[in-house]
């Protein structure tokens, strides 16, 4: 029996009993022989409450108290987690991030994890405990200060520590049955993937389904990590995510041709209006955006009209990092040459992804006349090899990701997928 993490999202640990309830679990997995390393969020939606708390007190909180701030939500969930299994009569240890060595950049709320040195968890194991880790947290490393690793983030410290455990697997456990062929919260009719390779995994997070984070499947996929997705409040089989297809019965399961709908409503779009029609101005506007340390994610450029010799360019970007790019753009305003700004954040983005996209003709055609049927209007569109991508009204959303699942023959004739809690925040 190896060791395996297990990850538990807030929803998992949303209260008392909740807590209690995962406690019993990870008793089991401890008495079933395994060596067991938990990662916990904070407690249902306390990261949001302690977020809008922030913005009480002011508008742009320093990043490192806005840091200090936000992992205290893990800190308690860790210390309430760790005396519910002792109450159970086992042993366990909670440690924050920077005690279980999840050590970072220092670019505050969305830190990158540069290294694990995981000692302190290793020595707790080796003494019999269960050890607790905060999730989304760490420690810089040129200046000690402490680190929030993004939105979502305790997928990926999960993650990294299973891969510098050596762990067997990663368990995610949430609140819903594993990954399905899109929300469950937006289309009843999606069916649960049994097992989804890390490339269609990692398309599928990158659009928005968060069930998994982008750079938790990138991780995993670098130290070849099998992560199981699965709920906390069933005893089912959840979805594999890994290099290679699992068996059923003596069969492989098969990549399916195309692997679900994402959608996102997290983004933002701004466009740059009147820009001079000459090279070295789309390099000007983005050096700026990539200065301040903003991801974008589409960019469009108009043909200019030819009167003027302007274009218009709009990219879009995280609503959390809206204010900061229109601040930067201002700021840098004379140098770039461009008349206005435009920021529209009530934009969604739809994403369908496959693998089978590569050699199946007429995915696009048809992904197309899906959104027209449900009379969905395209602002932007954008496409890899796996993926194609919309942006529409942000109100067009749930009913273009049900159009499009039902097109591509994704509903379940047979059951609905179960929500067991969290609030969809
Ligand atoms: P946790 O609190 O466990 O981290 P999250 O809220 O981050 O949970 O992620 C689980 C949620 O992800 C689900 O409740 C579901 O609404 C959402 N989700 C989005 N896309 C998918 C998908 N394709 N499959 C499963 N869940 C999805
Ligand atoms: N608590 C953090 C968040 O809500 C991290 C996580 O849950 O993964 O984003
Ligand atoms: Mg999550």
């Amino acid at each position: 029996m190896g060791l395996v993490v297990q990850k538990y999202g807030g929803s998992s640990v949303a209260d008392a009993e909740g807590i209690k309830r995962v406690a019993k679990r990870i008793v089991e997995a401890k008495k079933n022989g395994h060596q067991v390393v938990v990662v916990v969020s904070a407690m249902g939606d306390t990261t949001d409450e302690l977020i809008d708390l922030a913005e009480q007190v002011s508008p742009m909180p320093a990043g490192r108290e806005f840091d200090m701030l936000l992992t205290a939500g893990e800190r308690i969930s860790m210390a309430l987690l760790a005396m519910a299994i002792k109450n159970l009569g086992h042993e366990a240890q909670s440690f924050t991030g920077s005690q279980a060595g999840v050590i970072t950049d220092s670019v505050h709320n969305k830190a990158r994890i540069i290294d694990v040195t995981p000692g302190r968890i290793r020595d707790s194991l080796d003494r019999g405990n269960i050890a607790i880790v905060a999730g989304f947290q760490g420690v810089s490393q040129d200046k000690k200060d402490i680190t929030t690793l993004g939105r979502g983030g305790s997928d990926t410290t999960a993650v990294a520590l299973a891969a510098a455990l050596d762990a067997e697997v990663c368990e995610i456990y949430t609140d819903v049955d594993g990954v399905f062929t899109a929300d469950p919260r937006v289309v009843k009719k999606a069916k649960k993937i049994d097992w989804i390779a890390f490339e269609d995994m990692l398309e599928l997070a990158a659009s928005g389904s968060k069930v998994l984070l982008h750079r938790c499947v990138e991780y995993a996929r670098r130290y070849n990590i099998p992560i199981h997705v699965r709920s906390s409040f069933s005893g089912l089989q959840g979805t594999w995510v890994s290099s290679e297809p699992i068996e059923q019965g003596d069969k492989k399961v098969e990549q399916a041709i195309i692997s679900g709908v994402a959608h996102d409503t997290s983004e933002a779009k701004i466009t740059v209006v009147g820009v001079p029609d000459k090279p070295g101005e789309a390099a000007a506007i983005f050096r700026t955006i990539a200065d301040a340390e903003i991801n974008i994610d589409m960019v469009v450029q108009n043909v200019s009209a030819a009167s003027t010799g302007l274009t218009d360019i709009s990219f879009t970007l995280p609503k959390t990092e809206g204010r900061k790019a229109i601040d930067a753009l201002e700021k840098n305003k004379g140098g770039i040459g461009f008349e206005s700004l435009r920021y529209d954040d009530q934009i969604g983005k739809i994403s369908l992804v496959g693998a089978g996209m590569k050699t199946n003709p007429g995915v696009t055609a048809s992904f197309f006349e899906a959104l027209s049927g449900a009379s969905v209007n395209i602002e932007l569109i954008s496409t890899s090899e796996i993926r194609i991508s919309v942006v529409t009204r942000a109100d067009d959303v749930p009913e273009a990701v049900r159009a499009v699942h039902t097109a591509f023959g994704l509903d379940s004739d047979t059951d609905e997928a179960v929500v067991y809690g969290g609030t969809g925040r």
